[in-house]
């Protein structure tokens, strides 16, 4: 058969790593398979995988050929079937048939589910398909097994014959991941070809970091959000995003801790700082549920540092082995650093000259840019909503320049334990839109309210804000929020979240690796945002 010629593993020169990208394709017509797995090449994928379970309608000897004449990457055949999770409901006699012509065909890889692996061996024992390599896959969508119980699944999987063993579990907790990472270093080191993926969006370290500890591919979408299984990045935020090629064994990984965290831009940012500079580094999204568990589990010298956000970053002071003195008088910590000669964790907060720096920014620019060395938040009256780790960030930074601070939250005895630790007021939330103790008070937002998706609340009322003279707001997601809108609105200053984002990120970046941040890039990087 006249078939292009396609290479099956060969890794492109350059690259860290021989982890491949498989791009899943889920479509309807042979048609729209075509033009995917074009996309997927133009795109700069390694091989693509048919999903033949999602074609409408379906002539195995006639559709597999012309797929397999039109290919411009090496193309794994998978035919899944609903009781392992796919969309093929039919005979199973036909659907095995289907696999052993792609073979046939000249596939270069056809998937055959664990359950029925040994049956269809037997059925294509005494002949001789060189060109396929067969890959034999289990799918748990409950949970991710012991250590143990997942080794006896790859000795299993291996007794089948199988060329390539795959093995995708569920993530309960991110820290079930690191079981697939322990078993994929070992697969590697006894020379056994293994795709481990824990599935969900817990999971997602796992489809990056398989670069690292030695997967034989991970997959990534065409279009982000349009997914195959669980959890899966798209094509291009492994390549762009987490640098996926550059990715080896003695890559230091770091990463966001917090839930929710999807909508951070803090990958983006440091992602292309650390490759401005050359650091052989990774940052990634990490949705962590308990995070004592957390850097229990993960407690190796690969794991080297963390920024920390909602709902950890006050658990956090407790859990790291020294606290620099102003993180721990704010009582929250927003930065972890390993340190690398002792292993031991030290916990920082950037977000506190972050929002202090945005906010004396803005009212030196109110003020004609006139800068001045006593800062111009000295004898201000400044109230902070919220009493979480941003507010008291942003409320022991205040009590630092010289402003009189009063706290309003919804929880009224946490705002009377911050105030009085900084020598402060409190106030109930309640009573913030009638709060007039004089004009040009500054406002500090440093709740969630406001934040994508409810971007219509507001923590306090638009004519209340008049007695204001500048007013920021810790949200960043959206940049604009109905806070600081009603607030211009009402001609007052505003200072965005996004400022107070980049001044801490600073921060970050120069903690994790030891080098000056590139300032202007950080800028130029956000600066569409
Ligand atoms: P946190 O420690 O969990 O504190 C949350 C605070 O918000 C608490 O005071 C809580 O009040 C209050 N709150 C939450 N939902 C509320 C609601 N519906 N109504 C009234 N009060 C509410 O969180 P955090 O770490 O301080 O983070 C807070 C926000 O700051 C997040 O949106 C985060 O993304 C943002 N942030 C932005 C930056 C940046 O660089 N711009 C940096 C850090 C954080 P109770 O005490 O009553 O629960």
């Amino acid at each position: 058969m006249d078939c292009p010629n396609v290479l099956i593993t060969a890794p492109s020169v350059g690259r860290k790593n021989a982890t491949l990208i498989c791009v899943p394709v889920i479509a309807e017509s042979v048609e729209k398979m075509k033009i995917h797995m074009h996309k997927a090449k133009a795109e700069g994928a390694d091989l693509v995988e048919l999903r033949l379970d999602s074609l409408n309608t379906f002539d195995p000897f006639q559709d597999i050929n012309t797929l397999i004449h039109h290919r411009p990457l090496p193309l794994l055949f998978t035919y899944r079937p609903k009781w392992e999770g796919g969309m093929y409901d039919g005979d199973e006699n036909k659907r095995l048939d289907a696999l052993r012509v792609a073979m046939e065909l000249g596939a270069d890889y056809i998937d055959v589910e664990l359950k029925v692996a040994h049956q269809f061996y037997d059925s294509i024992r005494g002949k001789t398909y060189n060109q396929t390599r067969v890959v034999v896959s289990s799918h748990n969508f409950e949970l991710t097994p012991s250590t143990e119980d997942l080794s006896n699944l790859v000795a299993r999987i291996q007794a089948t014959g199988a060329d390539i063993v795959k093995i995708a579990t569920t993530a309960v907790d991110i820290a079930d991941v690191a079981r697939m990472f322990q078993i994929m270093v070992h697969s590697q080191v006894r020379h056994v070809p293994l795709i481990g993926i824990v599935m969900d969006d817990r999971g997602l370290i796992s489809r990056v970091l398989c670069a690292k500890f030695g997967g034989y591919l991970t997959f990534g979408t065409l279009e982000s959000g349009v997914v195959s299984a669980p959890g899966q990045p798209s094509l291009k935020d492994l390549l762009h995003l987490y640098n996926f090629r550059a990715l080896a064994p003695d890559t230091k990984v770091y990463g966001l801790i917090g839930k929710p965290v999807s909508h951070s831009k803090s990958p983006m940012l440091l992602n292309e700082a650390f490759k401005s500079v050359g650091f052989n580094g990774v940052y990634i999204i990490l949705l962590v549920d308990n995070i004592a568990n957390f850097l229990r589990t993960y407690s190796s010298t690969d794991f080297m540092g963390f920024s920390v956000t909602i709902p950890h970053k006050e658990t956090a002071v407790k859990l790291c082995d020294e606290v620099d003195p102003v993180a721990k008088s704010i009582g929250a910590v927003n930065c972890i650093i390993r340190r690398p000669t002792d292993g031991k964790l030290i916990g920082y907060n950037t977000d506190y000259i972050g929002a202090i720096s945005a906010i004396e920014d803005g009212l030196r620019g109110k003020h004609n840019g006139s800068s001045t060395v006593v800062s111009p938040l000295a004898g201000k009256l400044f109230v902070v909503i919220g009493a979480g780790g941003a507010g008291k960030a942003v409320a022991y930074g205040a009590k630092e320049k010289g402003a009189r601070v009063v706290i309003a939250n919804r929880t009224y005895d946490r705002a009377r334990e911050l105030a009085d630790a900084i020598g402060g007021e409190a106030l109930p939330l309640a009573d913030l839109d009638n709060f007039h103790l004089e004009d040009d008070m500054i406002l500090a937002n440093t709740t969630s309210i406001g934040m994508i998706p409810k971007v219509d609340e507001t923590p306090i009322s638009k004519h209340a804000l008049k007695h204001y003279s500048l007013v920021f707001d810790v949200v960043y997601t959206p940049k604009m929020t109905r806070l600081l809108k009603e607030a211009e609105e009402a001609g007052v200053t505003i200072v965005t979240g996004f400022e107070m984002f980049i001044g801490q990120a600073y921060g970050q970046f120069e903690n994790f690796t030891g080098l000056p941040a590139p300032k202007k890039l950080f800028r130029q990087i956000m600066k569409d945002y």
